[in-house]
């Protein structure tokens, strides 16, 4: 199925937003597991210090020995730092509140930027045959943010169907054009994707017809609508794919990692 994908290196997506509560972490778990569940091999790099990715995949703070942060300051292997999920085919390099000191400590360095870029690169990354990384930003545009915007190809962006879901959105888009000019050129917008969406709320359709009228087609037609089973999902450690693989989210998130892999099909040939 990821023939068209295979031969290339694995395609690196940060999913990002500077606003807390949007649906970052669902987007990556939920995407990821999608993909997982599709058939091809993904990594999701948790690069929030509060690890909720790694809580909402059950890797408990105690079974996190190696982390990001050992991943971005402390020359960790990535054998070291990955662990395996209950998802087949999902991986995680998993965060602890460790990462809240690393935007300090990485301005020391000298490639300060390039950090993370440079841990996806190691040569043993290869012996995963990874299709993609999914990493999951913090809630700032932080050195943090910056490094998963220098390591990826892509950035792809959760709006919350909420009054004030654009604003800040420009903010953003500034960051990706500074990281563009200065350390990654190729930076891409995968796409937008409007989460918590509500279908009996004027607001939600308001929210869709500013960001399409604005964004056109980088918005996915794909909507995450708001499911109270993918909320629930996380107490339980799993993504709402596996929780109950049936309900309107998790169908939803299905959809979206279609959406997602028939756009790169089509810009790929
Ligand atoms: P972020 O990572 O951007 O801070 P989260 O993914 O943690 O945002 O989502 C914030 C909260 O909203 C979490 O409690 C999450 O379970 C909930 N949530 C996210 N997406 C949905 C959805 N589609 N339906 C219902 N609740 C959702
Ligand atoms: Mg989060």
């Amino acid at each position: 199925m990821s023939d068209l994908i295979r031969p290339r290196l694995p395609r690196i997506i940060s999913v990002a937003n500077q606003k807390g509560g949007v649906g970052k972490t669902t987007t990556a778990i939920n995407l990821g597991a999608a993909l997982a569940e599709g058939g091809y091999n993904v990594l999701l790099v948790d690069l929030d210090p509060q690890g909720n990715a790694s809580t909402g995949l059950g890797v408990e703070p105690e079974d996190r020995k190696y982390t990001t942060y050992d991943l971005l300051l402390e020359g960790a292997e990535l054998g070291d730092v990955l662990k395996t999920t209950a998802v087949e085919g999902l991986l995680l390099a998993p965060a602890t509140t460790d990462l809240s000191s690393a935007d300090i400590e990485m301005m020391a360095t000298e490639k300060r930027s390039f950090l993370l870029h440079d841990a996806l690169r190691q040569p043993a990354i290869d012996n995963y045959d990874l299709d993609f990384i999914l990493i999951d930003c913090p809630p700032s545009l932080s050195l943090l943010t910056v490094n998963a915007m220098v390591a990826s190809d892509s950035v792809l962006i959760p709006l919350q169907s909420e009054f004030f879901a654009l604003e800040g959105l420009s903010q953003l888009m500034l960051t990706v054009r500074e990281v563009r000019q200065t350390a990654n050129p190729e930076l891409r917008i995968e796409g937008v994707v409007l989460t918590m969406y509500d279908v009996r709320n004027n607001l939600s359709q308001q929210v869709e017809m500013d960001a399409r009228g604005t964004l056109g087609d980088l918005v996915f037609r794909t909507i995450v609508p708001r499911n109270v089973r993918v909320s629930e999902a996380p107490s339980y450690s799993m993504p709402v794919i596996s929780y109950d693989p049936m309900s309107k989210g998790s169908i939803a998130y299905r959809a979206l990692a279609q959406e997602m892999v028939d756009r790169l099909k089509e810009t790929a040939s």
